[in-house]
């Protein structure tokens, strides 16, 4: 990484002379009372409630509650339609379709290649060791000038281990462009979130999601932390309406109650411990590795015979088996007490 921070130079060339939408509400800031620039419906909505505005485009309310809560400032903040949205404009944003590449390290989160293949960029993959840990000397060697994003899954889906931070901070050292972590998991984890290297490192992109702890995944809302200049590239190619009034009126009232998140996570959490229990006691379970996530991989003595048989039961898991190092693995997303019953039942009762 360079001494100086230059997002021009890893920017995909057309893209900085860009001229963004200018939305009707770009155009006018100030007070008014009566808007008739953004041919909305001034009569109001076909649905119960008030939706006949465009949002902000912004988000700016959302980004004040979340940068209090995460020590950011709103514009080191990016609020997207999921974290898939996220994904999607970082390899808009700095891939040259053909010329450059991203690295991942597999096994991990499947969004990686798709959005890579969608943006016809090539992918350069370092597997994660056998135990799921990043292999850090591997990726730094791996590294040429071309590799724009380097894909970070800490905690990593489907595993569930969290990625050794030195191993991270070698890599941020060593990338000549981006390093995206992705904390999808991390509200679960004992390790603490890599935010406070933002500081530190320019070249540091980190996702996070109010799909998963915050308990949003229907209201689809993701966010990016990184450096100023990046958020501002973000912005500029991102569609100009991305996140819905609904989402940002839902978000706000989840931010300013973090006490029923916590709650959730901690509920959750005693969850993780006694599914864990459960299914360690039953003979077809053969290994359950250590998670710092909302679910648990599981090693079975035969993953494609009991996920179909789960199936007939009513009960879906993720069948992981064919992916690397996951032979004979199924996926299982922590349930309520119940739910965790009743898959441990169905387990026990299959052949
Ligand atoms: C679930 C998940 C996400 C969340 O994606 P959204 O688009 O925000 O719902 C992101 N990354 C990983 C690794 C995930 O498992």
């Amino acid at each position: 990484m360079p001494a100086v921070f230059d997002i021009q130079s890893l920017v995909r060339p057309h893209l900085l002379k860009l001229k963004p939408y200018s939305s009707a509400r770009d155009e006018f800031t100030g007070e008014a009372e009566v808007f008739l620039d953004a041919n909305e419906n001034a009569f109001g909505s076909a649905a119960d409630g008030a939706y006949n505005r465009y949002p902000d485009p912004l988000q700016q309310a959302v980004k004040a509650e979340l940068a209090a809560l995460k020590g950011l400032r709103p514009e080191q903040i990016f609020l997207g339609n999921g974290s898939d949205e996220a994904i999607d404009l970082l390899y808009r944003c700095f891939c040259e379709p053909g010329r450059d590449h991203a690295l991942l390290m597999p096994p991990t989160y499947g969004m990686y290649q798709v959005s890579a293949d969608v943006n016809r960029t090539d992918v350069v993959q370092v597997p994660l060791t056998p135990d799921f840990q990043i292999d850090a000397e591997e990726v730094v060697a791996a590294l040429r000038p071309g590799t724009k994003l380097v894909f970070i899954c800490s905690p990593n889906n489907p595993s569930g281990n969290c990625m050794d931070e030195r191993g991270i901070e070698l890599v941020l050292r060593h990338a000549p462009g981006l390093v995206v972590v992705d904390e999808a998991y991390i509200d679960f984890a004992p390790e603490r979130s890599l935010v406070p290297f933002l500081s530190r490192w320019p070249n540091l992109v980190i996702l996070q999601t109010f799909s998963k702890a915050w308990g949003m995944a229907g209201l689809r809302l993701g966010m990016a932390f990184a450096h100023p200049d990046l958020i501002a590239m973000l912005n500029k190619i991102k569609p100009p309406y991305n996140v819905n009034l609904l989402t940002q009126q839902l978000a706000l009232d989840a931010l300013r109650h973090p006490e029923r998140r916590a709650q959730m996570v901690a509920d959750l959490l005693e969850q993780r411990t006694q599914l864990r229990e459960m299914l360690a006691a039953l003979p077809r379970v053969q290994h359950i590795y250590p998670s710092d996530a909302n679910f648990l991989l599981v090693r079975v003595d035969d993953a494609n015979g009991l996920y179909q048989e789960l199936i007939r039961k009513g009960i879906i898991v993720r069948n992981r088996s064919s992916v690397l190092h996951c032979g004979n693995c199924l996926r299982i997303t922590v349930g309520t007490p119940e739910e965790n019953a009743a898959l441990a039942a169905a387990i026990k009762g299959s052949v």
